[in-house]
């Protein structure tokens, strides 16, 4: 049995990076740069002005005072936007606006609060210094500057970049298509009232939504019975994605129909069962271009090894460069004493006080526990024949991906 190192490492060994495709820079937000972005043009793209106020020679205000103010006529107003070119003349100041275009000749802008005018009369009281209130051309970038590395992940602070440069087709990676399976004879839909035996149909939309914030296309498929031969018809249609994710079905039971069912239709094991808890009898396989994950039905398995297994593959063949929100490591509120020969995965909520990171527990750990994945924000990793857990011991913990957005 693999362990969920050697797990993780095979299932990354086999993500393959998806084609490039340009995107409109509004719909970016989320998914990963194909390509290293430069800048194409000096930013600001003219010397302009960053205060209302007026553009001077420095040479014209140099002996100004209080006492003996120098003063120099305006006759000229440049405001944000104006396109025609104005020469600084001898004896003259130009009053800018914020944003406007320096005239020929200035080398520094006098704040109008600083001034005093009179009809076209400026009178300056001190001298100033050169640049001053001036915002040069290519101060902020020039043209080739690095912008963003491929891998990128483009976050809605990046998007005033991207205008600003005129990047409105940014260098994607086509999304991933990706088809939801579950099986089971017990499951109903939702909006059916379940009867004896029954159970409403829950992680075909867990996936859905936990597939939604990275950038997929999601098809969930009616679910399956446990039966081999319908089983193999649906898979059959099933297989056509990027990846297929099977929900159920995958362990050791007489009714688990999904390996055969696959066996069937020639897809290759790449491996069973990993050395986790819960999450065990996870399969993982391929057929052709097409990767299938099996996971276990019981919902908080279904859980965990999305974030931990899948999500770290989706990114991959998405370009990201950051594949999973980093561990980090915190207190935990109490004591844990369930101890495994598997590493497990504890949902735990993580939180912030009095300079210290804690994490509690969510007080059901079984794999069957609906409850305790909606009240999770963090997967406690606790390593495999470790000693139980003690109150106030460093543990490793693992941020939920939507709780804490993977911007990076
Ligand atoms: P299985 O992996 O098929 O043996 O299922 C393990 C447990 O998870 C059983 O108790 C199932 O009833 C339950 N289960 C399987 N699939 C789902 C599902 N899609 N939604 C909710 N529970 C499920
Ligand atoms: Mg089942």
């Amino acid at each position: 049995m693999l362990t969920y190192e050697e797990a993780k490492v095979t299932i990354l060994a086999h993500a393959r990076a998806q084609e490039l495709e340009k995107v409109d820079f509004r719909n970016a937000v989320g998914r990963a740069l194909a390509e290293d972005l430069v800048a194409l043009e000096d930013q600001p793209p003219f010397d302009n002005s960053a205060v209302d106020g007026y553009a001077v020679k420095l040479n014209e205000i140099a002996k100004a005072t209080e006492e003996t103010p120098v003063v120099l006529r305006c006759q000229e107003y440049i405001f944000a936007g104006r396109l025609d070119t104005i020469s600084l003349q001898e004896g003259e100041c130009v009053q800018v606006a914020t944003g406007a275009p320096l005239p020929l000749g200035a080398d520094a802008v006098v704040m109008r609060e600083q001034v005093v005018r009179k009809e076209d009369q400026v009178y300056f009281s001190h001298p100033t210094k050169s640049g001053n209130n001036l915002r040069r051309r290519g101060r902020d970038m020039s043209i080739g500057d690095p912008l963003f590395p491929v891998g990128t992940t483009i976050a809605p602070t990046h998007l005033a970049l991207l205008a600003a440069q005129g990047l409105v087709e940014v260098p994607l990676h086509r999304r991933l298509k990706i088809n939801i399976l579950s099986t089971g004879t017990e499951l109903v839909d939702p909006t059916i009232k379940p009867g004896p035996g029954q159970i409403r149909e829950a992680n075909s939309f867990l996936l859905e939504a936990l597939l939604q914030t990275e950038a997929c296309e999601v098809t969930r498929l009616h679910r399956v019975v446990d039966d081999l031969e319908g089983t193999i018809k649906v898979l059959d249609e099933a297989l056509k994605a990027d990846a297929l994710l099977i929900s159920g079905g995958v362990s050791v039971g007489d009714s688990d129909f999904v390996k055969p069912a696959l066996k069937e239709l020639g897809v290759e094991e790449i491996f069973w069962r990993v050395k986790i808890k819960p999450g065990k009898p996870l399969f993982f396989g391929q057929l052709g271009d097409t990767k299938v994950f099996g996971l276990p039905g019981n919902p908080a398995s279904t859980f965990v090894l999305f974030e931990e297994l899948v999500r770290p593959y989706l990114r991959k063949c998405l370009g990201h460069q950051q594949l999973e929100v980093p561990m980090r490591s915190a207190k935990i509120t109490e004591d844990f004493d369930e101890t495994s020969e598997r590493l497990q995965l504890l949902r735990a909520h993580w939180y912030h006080q009095d300079g210290i990171d804690w994490v509690r527990p969510v007080p059901q750990q079984g794999s069957f526990s609906i409850a305790s994945i909606a009240q999770a924000n963090s997967l406690i990793h606790m390593p495999e024949d470790s000693q139980p857990l003690r109150s106030g011991q460093s543990v490793s913990v693992r941020p939920l991906a939507h709780r804490f957005a993977l911007f990076g």
